[in-house]
């Protein structure tokens, strides 16, 4: 790591690999022999067409999506999807949501305003602190879709498994997306917000099986039409250029690290070293269960928000920055993304041993 950065543990905007940070700054002045940094170009012009092509190549090698399903680069956030979700696929009938923290609660209230929500399950009784069984699923029979998050950001909590359902399966990858294999092809829509594991803030990533668009509510407005949008290539107006560019290094970068596969081998290092530590401490506990337990966010806390305080201004001053909780859920959180070198979480480990040392 270079000498002035800090381990950055958001949860998002995130941190990105230092590698592509340095080639975006080698190519700001000039990209491509354009003479101008991608911030710059018209989205419709020969360098820009270049990068928008090769990201979308790229993405859907490294994700090996398969020729049935369209990869969209589109803007509003995760949050947009929320709304464009029901508006395409809901058909003003009923859809199954799974809510297992805030932002699929927030995706099932916002889904409420088109048709009929029906919760197939929720966690709020005990936290959030964990993930449903595929037993316990209350599945409607005639769901126009089944939604849930695969990774719960703000709990610490990530699906282990792929739910089986009849309907199609839409899933929020917002903070998971690129951690591991994914087998596309189960799946009717996965949607994914760039800031956490991608690229920065701007871009949303949709990837969706090419038989489920076409069935927008009538006032869908064009820009939120996944027909329209893949019938445009996600051009119809402009797209956030800058954060597909970013997209491009990342996944070069990615390529470079043994892909979707590299990634999982090294979060599941990362996820055992924390967890591991966490689980032996006499002063933190883990919020999640085991057998739920998320390997992006890692959730804990003494019990006491003053030492949890001090315990965030302790890791501060040693370079270790935004490991504070999400207000609404408290205590502390560490980010481990894909972009997070295991020297990052060794210097945690160390961190929390030595506070822990101090109070115990
Ligand atoms: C951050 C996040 C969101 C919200 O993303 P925005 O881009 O801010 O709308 C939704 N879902 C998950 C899982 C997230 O982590």
């Amino acid at each position: 790591m270079t000498e002035d950065r800090v381990y950055n543990f958001s949860a998002g905007p995130s941190i990105l690999p230092e590698p592509v940070l340095q080639r975006a700054r080698a190519e700001l002045m000039n990209c491509r022999g354009s003479g101008m940094s991608v911030m710059e170009m018209s989205h419709r012009s020969p360098v820009f067409t270049e990068i928008f092509t090769e990201t979308k190549e790229k993405f859907r090698s490294i994700l090996r999506i398969p020729e049935t399903h369209e990869i969209l680069f589109l803007q509003g956030g995760a949050t947009l999807q929320f709304a464009a979700i029901p508006m395409n696929l809901m058909e003003g009938k009923t859809a199954d949501y799974a809510v297992t923290g805030n932002f699929s609660n927030k995706a099932a209230k916002e889904a409420e305003k088109y048709g009929t929500v029906h919760i197939a399950c929720s966690t709020a009784d005990t936290g959030h602190n964990r993930i449903p069984q595929q037993e316990e699923l209350d599945l409607s029979a005639d769901a126009k879709y089944f939604y849930y998050c695969a990774n719960n950001t703000i709990y610490g909590t990530e699906w282990q498994y792929v739910p089986e359902t009849a309907a199609p399966l839409v899933c929020d990858m917002s903070s998971d997306i690129l951690s591991r294999p994914v087998d596309v092809s189960r799946y009717g829509l996965i949607y994914a917000g760039a800031q956490k594991n991608m690229a920065p803030a701007g871009l949303t990533v949709v990837i969706i099986d090419k038989v489920l668009a076409g069935r927008e509510l009538p006032y869908t407005p064009q820009i939120m039409s996944y027909e329209t949008m893949i019938k445009h290539d996600s051009l119809l107006n402009t797209p956030p250029c800058w954060c597909i560019y970013m997209l491009s290094l990342v996944l070069d970068w990615l390529k470079e690290q043994g892909g979707v596969e590299g990634m999982e081998q090294l979060k599941k290092a990362r996820a055992k070293r924390l967890y591991d530590c966490l689980e032996e401490s006499r002063l933190f506990r883990l919020h999640a269960e085991p057998g739920s337990r998320s390997d992006m966010n890692v959730t804990f806390r003494t019990g006491n928000a003053e030492t949890d305080a001090e315990f965030i201004r302790f890791a501060a001053d040693r370079g270790l920055t935004n490991l504070k909780g999400h207000k609404i859920a408290g205590g502390m959180r560490a980010s481990i993304y894909n972009a997070m070198p295991m020297e990052g979480v060794e210097a945690l480990v160390d961190t929390i041993k030595e506070f822990e040392q101090k109070h115990v």
